[in-house]
């Protein structure tokens, strides 16, 4: 019977993971199928503070797990399939069929950006083809990149990319976006911003490079095809958390966010860190911050009547 179970080793679950260790609790950390989460998929990391020249983001994943160990803190690759939250002690099933019973669970399993799918995208993630704005499009100064969707997420990464890029294409499948208002006239008056409509990828370039330089678009209403030249791609078409284990036992919002108040979810003693309860931040030190959060009210929990560790 573990004190503290936590699921996922992103930025989240591994500061859970210091915290519990270090208060003695002797936390297990099921990795999962990405260990360290979506960090490991970035390169250079320059806006976690305390690194003023920026550091690779699998190298950060790795000294946050080293500091876990060196409080006490256990590793175990397993992909979590089922959970049982309906009485004391709570059940965890991994793929392996092992079932792991814990006093309190901490879930920081996290979300994963939707991408398109297309072979010529997944070989240039990490290379020009990335989910995030705000990581990296310091990167791409003065050049042209792209972003498709048409949420509010894409509207803000647009937007936030015309003070790096030289022009933001907005790439959308539709005639109309889905995005607010608000968000969505800032880009349609935004001199840097040229939004393509009722147009898909269906092919990213990386002519004589391994990086991005250009994109395949088609028109869906015409079938025209044409070539766009741009030196990144960013996807906004939404986040999927993985909370597909959970279903049935906690609390989610339409899209499967787990609902919490602080880090506590609709069971107690199960508490949720990062981007698996959090669609609006998603950073690396917010999760890092409510998985500190968690592992606080899982150590109180612990302490109060009845499950004292
Ligand atoms: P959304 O689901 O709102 O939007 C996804 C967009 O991607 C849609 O325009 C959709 O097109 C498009 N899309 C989905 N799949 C594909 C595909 N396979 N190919 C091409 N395009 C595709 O996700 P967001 O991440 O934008 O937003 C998630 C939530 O977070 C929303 O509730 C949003 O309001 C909120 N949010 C709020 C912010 C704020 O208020 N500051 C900032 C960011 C997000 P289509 O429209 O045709 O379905």
């Amino acid at each position: 019977m573990q004190n503290v179970l936590i699921l996922g080793t992103g930025s989240a679950g591994l500061t859970a993971a210091i915290y519990t260790a270090r208060a003695n609790l002797e936390p297990l950390v099921l990795e999962g199928l990405q260990p360290g989460g979506q960090l490991t998929t970035t390169t250079d990391v320059e806006n976690f503070p305390g690194f003023p020249e920026g550091i690779m983001g699998p190298d950060l994943m790795d000294r946050m797990k080293k500091q876990a160990e060196r409080f006490g803190a256990r590793f175990k690759m397993a992909l979590v399939e089922k959970a049982d939250f309906s009485s004391q002690p709570y059940k965890v099933t991994t793929d392996d069929g092992t079932v792991y019973e814990a006093k309190t669970i901490i879930i920081s399993t996290g979300a994963s950006a939707k991408y398109l799918g297309l072979p010529s995208e997944q070989k240039l993630i990490g290379r020009g083809v990335t989910s995030c704005a705000t990581c990296d499009g310091a990167f791409y100064r003065d050049v042209p990149v792209a972003v498709v969707g048409g949420g509010d997420t894409a509207m803000e990464e647009a937007t936030f990319l015309t003070r790096f890029a030289s022009k933001v294409y907005v790439i959308h499948r539709r005639d109309e976006f889905r995005a607010s208002r608000i968000m969505a006239d800032r880009v349609l008056n935004h001199e840097k911003i040229e939004v393509i409509w009722d147009t898909v990828v269906t092919e990213v370039l990386d002519v004589e490079k391994n990086e991005v330089t250009g994109l395949k678009l088609k028109n869906v209403k015409t079938g025209e095809e044409s070539d766009l030249a741009v030196q990144a791609l960013f996807m906004a078409i939404g986040h999927k958390p993985n909370t597909d284990p959970f279903q049935g036992q906690l609390e989610m919002d339409d899209v499967g966010y787990l609902k919490t108040t602080s880090t506590r979810t609709s069971v107690p003693g199960v508490f949720a860190a990062g981007d698996v309860q959090d669609p609006l931040y998603r950073q690396a030190i917010t999760a890092a911050g409510s998985g500190c959060a968690a592992a606080l009210e899982a150590e109180r929990f612990l302490e109060s009547a009845g499950h004292g560790a």
